[in-house]
């Protein structure tokens, strides 16, 4: 069994540190939330003061925070996990935070002979939930290696995808699509809505449809609909809006360095933007619906002609 260190026991943190706790690790967490802090408790993390306190000891280190900066400002410096880390731990960052960040921690990492594996990740909250996350790993094979067994209580897909900032590239990638994905669909159920579709036979007929794609099917952003989907819960996250705004942030640098048209990425970028600035940041990304001028009906509330001239 390993000596686990957590860092950040958010809305993903919480469920995927719990699976470890369930396959018999000790895990010791650490959040600067307190509800968070009570959540993970309650979940059988073992509550720790600081980052020093929590990693001191640790075999393999988890850290699952929202952007680089903050990563970069819990791993590195006097008060960060490398400084307190023995020589041969391993820390495994499954936060999205882009391919040259990743290569720097691993670079400051290796000076602390710590070894350092970008392993972000895709499926949600449910997936975290449910340990069937894909994670997508870069780092050497020597790291990876060693904290697969508990990789394996996490998640269902797990794939050494190459070098440090690997795993990144691939979660940079599908998360311009995922966000693209889920901007549509917002603007599909607004339009869907305003010409007068039950919201439910609409869902029926694209997921036999060619409009269809994960987020419509697991994140429609109508309420009522897929009970499981943040917009029949309050639209509370889940992923929120600033998280995928960061994320296509993360995919326009990129395509900017690489010299990629982005313009559809963009565009969703803007959206999703727009909505953070109304204050819909850290409502779940199916509140861009709402944004977009989506209206929440009672349940079993038929949507009608009024719709089409509002
Ligand atoms: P979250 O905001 O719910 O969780 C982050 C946690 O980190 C919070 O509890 C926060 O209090 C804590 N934190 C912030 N600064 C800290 C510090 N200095 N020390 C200790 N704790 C600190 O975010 P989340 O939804 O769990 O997402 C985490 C990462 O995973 C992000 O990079 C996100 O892009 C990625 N991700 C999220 C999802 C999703 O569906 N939510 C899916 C895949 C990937």
């Amino acid at each position: 069994m390993s000596e686990v260190a957590w860092i950040g026991l958010g809305h993903m943190g919480v469920p995927m540190a719990a699976h470890l706790v369930g396959a018999g690790h000790t895990v010791r967490g650490v959040d600067i939330d307190g509800t968070a802090r009570r959540t993970a408790r309650e979940a059988g993390v073992e509550p720790a003061g600081s980052v020093a306190e929590a990693v001191r000891g640790a075999d393999v280190v988890f850290t699952m925070l929202q952007s680089g900066p903050v990563v970069e400002e819990v791993l590195t410096g006097p008060a960060g996990a490398f400084a307190h880390l023995a020589p041969g731990a391993v820390v495994v960052d499954c936060s999205t935070i882009g391919i040259d960040m990743a290569r720097s921690l691993y670079r400051r990492a290796e000076e602390h002979g710590v070894g350092f594996v970008d392993a972000p990740v895709s499926g949600g909250v449910q997936g975290a939930e449910q340990a069937s996350l894909t994670l997508m790993l870069g780092g050497d094979a020597v790291d990876v290696a060693r904290v697969e067994p508990l990789l394996k209580s996490i998640g269902s897909y797990i794939v050494h995808v190459g070098a440090s900032g690997d795993g990144q590239a691939m979660k940079v990638v599908n998360n311009a699509m995922m966000g693209i994905s889920m901007a549509a669909s917002c603007e599909a159920a607004v339009l869907a809505q305003r010409l007068g579709l039950d919201p439910q036979v609409f869902y029926d007929v694209v997921l036999r449809s060619s409009g269809d794609s994960w987020t419509f099917r697991n994140w429609f952003p109508l309420p009522g609909v897929v009970p499981t989907s943040p917009s029949s819960h309050g639209y509370e996250p889940g992923f929120m809006v600033d998280l995928v705004h960061k994320d296509l942030r993360l995919a326009t640098e990129t395509a900017e360095e690489f010299d990629v048209r982005m313009d559809v990425v963009r565009t969703a970028m803007r959206l999703f933007a727009e909505a953070s600035e109304s204050g819909a940041g850290k409502r779940d990304l199916t509140a861009l619906a709402l944004e977009l001028g989506a209206v929440v009906r009672t349940p079993g509330e038929r949507f009608g002609p009024l719709d089409r001239i509002a």
